[in-house]
């Protein structure tokens, strides 16, 4: 029987990991790695399987790669094509899609006997008693035995406001569908100001919407925007700044160094390669305190938005097509939203509009979602809900060296988990050791 490692999820994170197995020098002869994904598209995933052109990445292109060791390597890719393309700018989202699916598609092409694709959802797994092994079940009903298998699902998207029990009131941000009668709409409303707001705010344009933009979200600002990074003196940050014991602390090293500066973002910049240390390095209680607190000056601070973009969403709040107000909303449909703004005294405000967009990010408390998988691996206690609320505990739950998550669904664990940058590198790591595991 071949050596099988079955890698549940096939978007960056599940085709990184099997790709990084195929490349690992110790692989057994007899490897043989499955991909499942029941979209039937393998390497783009939700965030690169997009209905348009006008969704960009929000890096560069030069550091898009998708090894570690080769970040320039979308670059590249582009420049077979288009010689003359700059590293510098931000390209599509479905661009960097193709990358993924011809690199998925090549590797099948190379070594056909060791990866598999496979077009299915696994709704089951379950771990053989002695543990050395895995039995999956799949959606069409069939079953595969694994040696190893590695989480690699994504984010848990959530649908309308979960509080409220209105699933699907609102519209989803990367389905064609809900674009299609934008022109005959006036009123937009838009829960959540983040990426996934700012694109829906450019698809619509680029659509023809012509009414009025209506954002509510908790801390109501959009992200800032990349600037050029030339204009900005390099961060000096502190010694051991990634250990700042509390999250008050970490808030006045990076006021004090951005500054110094001029700017947040060389700041950021110097911090991203320690930042998942620096969580670690937090207690639970200051993480509770940082995700209170920082998190919505993090957010739009370590987020941005290409400059035309921000532009782009200056110009409408100028032209009174857009408004951005700070609240929480406690019920929606698909025509009406309850919102309490911040500032007026806790009275609560019907606000009405034609279609609504759920831009809010996923769904982070693992408790509250029914997910069949999730709650099979939860009761065999090879995942654990996290107790901040941001995803997987993987670490509080008993070692086993032949199963890994790689995703965002770690955020709980290491915060910034989110980015190709840090899910490159990850998958490479859970590549080396999930083999190193199955020997
Ligand atoms: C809208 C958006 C834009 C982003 N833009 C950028 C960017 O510009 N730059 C950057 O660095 N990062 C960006 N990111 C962040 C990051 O690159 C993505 O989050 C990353 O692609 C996540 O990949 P993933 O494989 O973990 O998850 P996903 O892309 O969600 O893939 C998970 C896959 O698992 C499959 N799956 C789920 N359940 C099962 C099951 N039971 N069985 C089989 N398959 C299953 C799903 O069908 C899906 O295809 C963006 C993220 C989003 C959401």
């Amino acid at each position: 029987m071949p050596h099988t490692i079955a890698i549940i999820g096939a978007g960056f994170s599940g085709s990184l990991t099997a790709l990084n197995i195929l490349r690992q020098p110790n692989a057994p002869d007899d490897l043989r790695v499955v991909l499942f994904d029941p979209r039937g598209t393998f390497g783009p995933g939700l965030a690169y399987t997009v209905p348009s052109h006008r969704f960009k990445l929000n890096v560069r292109a030069k550091a898009m790669g998708a090894f570690p060791q080769e970040p320039e390597g979308f670059l590249h890719w582009l420049q077979k094509g288009e010689p003359t393309v700059s590293g510098e700018s931000f390209i599509s989202r479905q661009q960097y899609g193709l990358y993924l699916q011809e690199l998925v598609s090549e590797a099948v092409q190379r070594e056909p006997q060791r990866l598999t694709l496979k077009t299915d959802e696994v709704v089951e797994v379950t771990q053989r008693p002695d543990g050395s092994s895995f039995a999956l079940l799949l959606a069409s009903g069939e079953q595969l035995e694994a040696a190893s298998v590695v989480l690699a699902i994504g984010n848990i998207l959530r649908r309308g406001v979960g509080d409220v029990g209105t699933k699907g009131a609102l519209r989803e941000p990367f389905n064609p569908q809900s674009y299609r009668d934008l022109d005959q709409l006036r009123k937009l409303f838009i829960l959540g100001s983040s990426l996934t707001a700012v694109d829906v705010i450019m698809e619509s344009e680029g659509r023809g919407f012509k009414g009025h933009y209506s954002v509510v979200s908790r801390n109501g600002r959009f992200p800032l925007s990349h600037e050029d990074p030339a204009s900005f003196p390099s961060a000096s940050l502190p010694p051991s700044w990634e250990n700042p014991g509390t999250a008050f602390a970490l808030l006045k090293t990076i006021r004090k160094a951005s500054r110094a500066c001029g700017s947040s973002q060389p700041v950021f910049d110097a911090m991203r390669p320690k930042i998942q240390q620096m969580w670690t390095n937090l207690s639970l209680t200051e993480q509770r305190a940082f995700l209170r607190h920082l998190r919505p000056f993090w957010e739009i601070h370590r987020h941005r938005i290409p400059h035309e973009h921000l532009q782009a969403i200056r110009e409408l709040q100028a032209a009174g097509r857009l408004t951005i107000r700070a609240g929480k909303v406690s019920e929606v449909s698909a025509r009406e939203a309850v919102v309490t703004l911040r500032g007026c005294g806790g009275e609560a405000e019907r606000l009405r509009f034609d279609a609504g967009f759920m831009c809010a990010g996923p769904e982070g408390d693992i408790r509250r979602i029914d997910h069949p998988l999730v709650a099979s691996l939860v009761a065999q206690q090879l995942i654990r809900p996290g107790q901040l609320a941001l995803g997987l505990d993987t670490e509080g739950v008993p070692h086993r060296p032949n199963f890994a998550v790689v995703g965002p669904l770690q955020k709980e664990v290491l915060w910034e988990i989110t980015a190709v940058r840090e899910l490159r590198e990850r998958a490479q790591h859970v590549a080396a050791s999930i083999l190193g595991s199955t020997h």
